[in-house]
């Protein structure tokens, strides 16, 4: 029995509320908040009669911990889960800091100005020490820990797919298949068609930022020294037969949670990440990139200030919207080398998720529906104490199995191959 407060109502957070509503011994109460509360009343509306969940909505614009702060204190929850977007996650975590109130989100933060010149020193500073220059890392949230350990206060990083069960899978091969990894490759695969010659299947701004940026992987060098290497957008490419779905090119991305996955995975040496795209994406999106419009630099337009990367995701499909017409589907998952019992071993766990199916259950598309499950089951760990740990962690941080049982429960059961093909 608790009760969550959670921001955002957009395509990940429906998920996840209405998964919360199949759940109500646990999710008892929520609250739906975002700025344009007759979103979050609608949906609420929607699941009303067929919960026990008791639900109510509230407008915040948690851009300002003060106004999150305002609602913890009179809201009252055990958790507050973040769905809403990267640029609100210092804010809301700020605010359960003041409130004493446990934190969860999906993904790390990321400025949405990034021409701040106070961010711009740390991120400059960062990039020389690191050597990966994507806006987001997880620097800014474990700079948080010690406050949320001193005040005894658990906050689950990154609880949607990828990142999440991504870290979840990486977690379990450990504990139950190796007793070390050397080798991660994170494999993105959406299979889906949605009919539009371009559309992106999630926050149109936060997706063509991370792949329009330059990749990277984690990798080792002969004195046992881990480090980045960065490769320019998109340079490297591999063809990969997805179970259940066929032949796919992918590339090679910088993905979050290959930094904190190069700190927990005790030995680990090399850690890529590789997501698949047709060429139609690609073509669309160089042509974009090429004229300025995933430029987040505000222009004048006609007396008016406009983002461009803003005025794209106004034309461009809702991703929310792209459910009804995707057909196909996702296979996302981890192929891991390593040595157990002194032999070599090699180790696939993945899931496949098929976009109508998600569609008939929830009504959204199965990108939404792979992040949103996991979202609601890491929010479950926190509440039902599973994961209640004082400080700042990721997923692989914690004990994957009950993690693992609820995605099963909840719609994302895994699969094993225990002789995969291998990327080169
Ligand atoms: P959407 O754009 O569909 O929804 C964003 C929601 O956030 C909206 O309901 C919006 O409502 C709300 N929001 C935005 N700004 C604010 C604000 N200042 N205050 C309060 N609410 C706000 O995004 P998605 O659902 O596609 O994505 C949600 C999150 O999931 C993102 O952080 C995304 O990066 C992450 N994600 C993670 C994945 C993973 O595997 N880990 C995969 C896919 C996405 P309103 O406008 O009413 O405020």
């Amino acid at each position: 029995m608790a009760r969550a407060l959670i921001i955002g109502c957009g395509a990940v957070a429906t998920v996840a509320i209405k998964k919360c509503c199949t759940c109500s011994e646990v999710f008892s109460e929520i609250c739906i908040a975002s700025r344009h509360r007759e979103n979050c009343e609608k949906l609420a509306q929607e699941l009303r009669p067929n919960t026990k969940t008791v639900i109510t909505t509230a407008a915040v614009d948690a851009d300002k911990a003060e106004n999150v702060a305002k609602l913890i204190k009179e809201y009252k929850p055990d958790l507050v889960m973040n769905i809403a977007l990267p640029y609100q996650d210092l804010a809301i975590m700020d605010a359960c800091l003041e409130c004493g109130v446990n934190y969860m989100d999906t993904a790390n933060y990321e400025p949405e100005n990034i021409d701040d010149p106070e961010w711009r020193k740390v991120y400059d500073k960062r990039c020389k020490e690191q050597g990966f220059s994507a806006y987001f890392d997880y620097s800014w949230q474990w700079a948080y820990k010690e406050k949320f350990e001193k005040a005894g206060l658990t906050a689950l990083l990154g609880s949607g797919f990828d990142p999440g069960v991504s870290q979840a899978y990486c977690a379990y091969a450990l504990k139950h298949q190796f007793d070390t990894i050397e080798e991660i490759d994170i494999l993105d695969c959406n299979g889906g068609d949605h009919g539009y010659k371009f559309a992106t299947n999630f926050n149109p701004e936060i997706n063509l930022r991370e792949v329009s940026a330059p990749g990277s992987y984690w990798d080792t060098d002969e004195n046992g020294k881990g480090h980045w290497v960065e490769i320019p957008a998109m340079s490297i490419k591999r063809e990969y037969n997805f179970d259940e779905v066929g032949q796919k090119d992918m590339y090679l991305l910088h993905h979050e949670e290959i930094e904190s996955l190069a700190q927990n995975i005790p030995g680990v040496k090399r850690i890529r990440f590789f997501m698949t795209f047709g060429q139609s994406y690609l073509d669309h999106m160089r042509c974009l990139e090429d004229v300025g419009m995933l430029s987040t630099q505000p222009i004048k337009f006609q007396g008016q200030d406009i983002v461009p990367i803003q005025f794209l995701k106004a034309l461009l499909p809702d991703p929310a919207s792209l459910g009804p017409r995707t057909k196909g589907k996702t296979n996302i998952g981890c192929i891991f080398k390593g040595k157990k019992d002194g032999k070599d071993k090699t180790y696939y766990l993945y899931n496949v998720c098929d976009h109508q199916e998600c569609y008939k259950e929830l009504g959204s598309q199965a990108i939404a529906y792979t992040t949103g499950v996991p979202a609601m089951c890491g929010a479950m760990m926190v509440l039902t104490g599973k994961w209640n740990k004082p400080g700042v962690h990721t997923v692989e941080e914690f004990d994957p199995d009950p993690f693992m049982d609820a995605l099963t429960k909840y719609g994302l059961p895994w699969k094993e191959n225990f002789n995969p093909v291998l990327v080169d």
